[in-house]
């Protein structure tokens, strides 16, 4: 064996030897990213040829083969065969069979006494094919995977083992502390829900104005230069197009999609990590099988996917050297939406009936954006941890659960209005594309004076009333000039 286990490793492997002694055969395990799934992986293997057995080992993409027999080998695991047409390491005979899905299901699988997963929440029909089948009908399948919570799972694993939770992984210190920015928030309105999450087109035209991509090069310089950066954007374009912009302002960006070499993935790893490149924008398609060193998350991709949110965060919780924590910059309201990843917590599988009462689950708890740095606190802290912010207690505000919640009349307009109100004119500015002057001018029109020492303060999704205020003055702009709306 490689590494010495960890404690919950080692209970792991206990849980799923007690599962299969109790007659369980499809058995899934639920450890976050970062925790070790490929050393239990390793570890199974290696007891299964201990005890004279074979073992399939399947993956989902054929990009993560090579990277995963590299990692057995690290564990010490070398009787590896790989299942691929023109592999160097096709061979049958050794005991560990290494292939991907795409190629599985194209060949007569060889007998296995073990197959395991990985990376199960990527579900395929051929694996329920595959598992359904009287011959492997007592074999134990087992799943593994940091989110596995893809809908109807629950139908062909009957054990679920959640090996750890990012908390527990957190606190003794396998998993990096993260600190999150909320620095500016799009406006999805119009955007469509397809399937549970974002129609992707859509998602793509909303995020990707110049406004906000602007805005993430900007808040980057200021919070996050000088740490390796992983940043996730909608689609090609939208990623493209930060990957522009941060060159642009004198970063050094890379790009990589689903269609990049591995040679040309590979050497964008060595400079990332030699601290040659500062920013990688990505697709998405980094989520999966990779432990580069990030010390920074930019997320770009609004997404109401907890397994997608969960596994984008998860790339930069991997602990290193001289990394104190990771900082994350949400500019998608991710956060808002589902909660820090700490507080994602499933504790069984989704049988397919189950959905509509997860959802309909009131998102109690979700961490608040201080005004001052946009810094996000768990629920129930009134003073910013990150800038030290108080909201000041006023004789017309009451303090409900640690919140303040204020009642001032709205004719009044204190200071705290004004900066509000700066900060939405800046929102509706960023997402309509106008430019500085608009809302300085907006700001102007409704309060008599420029809006000195507010440039600092970051957009704030508006209020209808704000929103509604802008309409006016456009209609009655646009009646002064005669236009038929
Ligand atoms: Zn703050």
């Amino acid at each position: 064996m490689g590494a010495t286990l960890r404690p919950h490793q080692t209970r792991i492997l206990e849980q799923i030897d007690q599962a299969i002694a109790d007659g369980r055969r499809r058995i899934m395990v639920q450890l976050p990213t970062g925790g070790g799934k490929t050393i239990i992986g390793a570890a199974i293997a290696g007891k299964t040829v201990d005890a004279g057995q074979r073992a399939i080992f399947t993956v989902p993409a054929l990009s993560l083969v090579d990277q995963t027999v590299e990692k057995f080998y690290r564990e010490g695991i070398y009787d590896v065969g790989v299942i691929q047409a023109d592999h160097m390491l096709t061979n049958y005979a050794r005991p560990i069979q290494v292939a991907s899905v795409q190629t599985l299901q194209r060949r007569i699988i060889p007998r296995a006494d073990r197959v395991m997963i990985d990376e199960a929440h990527r579900w395929y029909e051929f694996y329920a094919d595959w598992m359904s089948r009287p011959e492997w009908a007592d074999t134990p399948f087992i799943g593994l995977s940091a989110t596995p919570w893809t809908r109807g799972l629950g139908r062909y694993f009957d054990t679920l083992i959640i090996g750890s939770t990012t908390n527990e992984l957190i606190e003794a210190g396998f998993l990096s502390r993260f600190r999150v920015f909320a620095p500016s928030s799009p406006d999805l309105t119009g955007v469509r829900t397809l399937a549970g999450d974002y129609h992707e087109g859509d998602l793509s035209k909303a995020m990707d104005k110049s406004g906000l991509v602007a805005d993430v090069v900007d808040t980057w310089k200021e919070r996050g230069r000088g740490r390796p950066t992983l940043c996730f954007a909608v689609d090609r374009v939208h990623a493209k197009n930060l990957q522009q912009k941060f060159i642009a302002a004198g970063v050094v960006a890379e790009y990589i999609d689903a269609y990049t070499k591995a040679s040309e993935r590979e050497a964008i790893a060595r400079r990332f990590h030699a601290g040659e490149v500062e920013v990688v924008c990505n697709v998405g398609c980094l989520t999966t099988g990779i432990d580069w060193n990030v010390c920074c998350i930019i997320l770009a991709r609004p997404t109401k996917s907890q397994m997608l949110f969960v596994q984008m965060i998860g790339r930069g919780l991997r602990t290193a050297d001289g990394k104190d924590d990771c900082l994350i910059l949400d500019h998608s309201d991710n956060h808002l939406r589902i909660g820090f990843v700490t507080d994602i917590q499933h504790d069984k599988l989704d049988d397919g009936r189950e959905r509509q009462k997860q959802e309909a689950k009131p998102k109690e708890a979700l961490p608040k954006k201080c005004p001052k740095c946009t810094f996000l606190k768990p629920p129930k802290t009134p003073n910013c941890p990150a800038c030290g912010f108080k909201p000041q207690p006023k004789c017309d505000v009451v303090n409900k659960d640690g919140e303040l919640v204020e009642l001032r009349a709205r004719a009044q307009q204190q200071p705290a209005e004004k900066a509000q109100f700066y900060r939405e004119l800046r929102w509706i500015a960023n997402n309509r594309e106008y430019n500085s002057g608009w809302v300085a001018h907006k700001f102007k029109d409704k309060f008599g004076h420029w809006p000195n020492g507010l440039t600092y303060l970051a957009p704030l999704k508006p209020s209808i009333e704000t929103l509604n205020w802008v309409r006016s003055k456009q209609i009655a702009y646009a009646k002064t000039r005669g236009a038929s709306w």
